[in-house]
């Protein structure tokens, strides 16, 4: 069967990169899959880079109920808090003993985060390891990302090799799956849109956030980075800021980036911007009043984490006994 892995950070606001480049894939694999999904709201990796202890539970409920007013439907899938399964952190230590600090290095999350610190925690450096263990504690076969993390997968796919020639096949290689037709693989920020859309980015108008008002969208939109051409054209390598915002139009509406571009002749890209403004606020409008019901509702959101962690830790103490007797931790029968 498919087990079907992915997870977010509990980090801020979840924005239209984060819907497009895996909320919205999640909830088709939901409908369409033959086996579990299970969605992980990462807590542990959200505490490498500083978080205020006052608001971090917050944040974690606040996402849940993102989450849910996306669509994710708790009861189809496996949504829970990564924190309250610990065989995720025992299974990161493992894997930390099958990789080196060369292949870390490299990794592009790792140094845009680190690029501005003094001093760089270890956990940020050894983020991708806890991520492979995440994907492993469940067997997972299919790993549903936006493209920044496709190198992160590839060490997962690296350790399990690694793991099963030094100990016996136990886990099968996770695919990944990214929609980089579309361009939901790389929403990009809306003030310097050579880099993504960050949740954890500083300032809030780079991102348009799936709780933004219509004004607040209105303004960012209006306000978001393009370029002196001013033809509305498709070339996400020289107009990066212009061919972003034909993706967030195109994802939104479900369409093609040529339909949107054929009815977009003769506007300049200012009066183009309402248009994109109009539709990406017709389709955050009915999450945005599910979210604001669910969180009047903390009792269901704690519940739900509950019931979701529950279920998760089941299969993750299976594989990590697995685990133990695989390396010798614990006797073989
Ligand atoms: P942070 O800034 O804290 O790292 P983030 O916005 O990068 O937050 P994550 O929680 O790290 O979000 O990632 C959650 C999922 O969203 C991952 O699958 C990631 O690949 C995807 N994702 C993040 N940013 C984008 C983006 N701009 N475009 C498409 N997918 C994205
Ligand atoms: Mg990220």
């Amino acid at each position: 069967p498919q087990i079907i892995f992915s997870g977010i950070q509990p980090t801020g606001t979840l924005h239209l990169g984060n819907y497009f480049g895996a909320v919205d894939k999640w909830k088709q694999l939901i409908h369409s899959s033959n086996g579990d999904v299970i969605l992980s709201i990462v807590d542990l990796h959200a505490i490498t880079l500083p978080q205020d202890p006052k608001s971090l539970h917050s944040s974690i409920l606040h996402m849940t109920a993102s989450l849910v007013a996306c669509g994710i439907d708790p009861e189809k899938c496996i949504l829970f808090q990564q924190s309250k399964v610990p065989q995720h952190a025992l299974l990161g230590w493992v894997l930390g003993t099958l990789t080196t600090m060369t292949r870390l290095y490299h990794f592009p999350q790792y140094k845009e985060k680190s690029a501005t610190l003094k001093d760089i925690p270890l956990g940020l450096f050894t983020y991708p390891v806890l991520q492979a263990a995440d994907i492993l504690l469940y067997k997972s076969t299919q790993v549903p990302i936006g493209g920044d993390q496709v190198q992160h997968l590839h060490l997962a796919q690296h350790l399990v090799h690694t793991f099963n020639n030094k100990y016996g096949v136990t886990f099968p290689i996770p695919e990944y799956i990214v929609e980089v037709e579309s361009g939901a693989a790389r929403i990009r920020s809306l003030r310097e849109p050579e880099k993504k859309m960050s949740k954890s980015h500083a300032d809030p108008k780079s991102r348009i956030e799936i709780t933004d008002t219509p004004e607040q969208i209105l303004s960012k939109i209006k306000k978001a980075v393009t370029d002196f051409t001013s033809s509305v054209q498709y070339d996400a390598e020289n107009r990066p800021g212009v061919s972003n915002l034909i993706d967030m139009h195109a994802l939104a509406v479900g369409r093609t980036r040529n339909e949107i571009v054929d009815e977009a002749v003769g506007l300049d890209t200012g009066k183009y911007k309402l248009r994109v403004a109009d539709a990406v606020i017709e389709k955050l409008s009915p999450i945005r009043s599910e979210f604001t019901r669910l969180l009047d509702s903390k009792d269901y959101l704690v519940n739900v984490l509950a019931d979701g962690s529950a279920k998760a830790e089941t299969i993750a103490s299976r594989t990590w006994n697995e685990v133990k007797m695989r390396i010798g931790l614990e006797s073989a029968q």
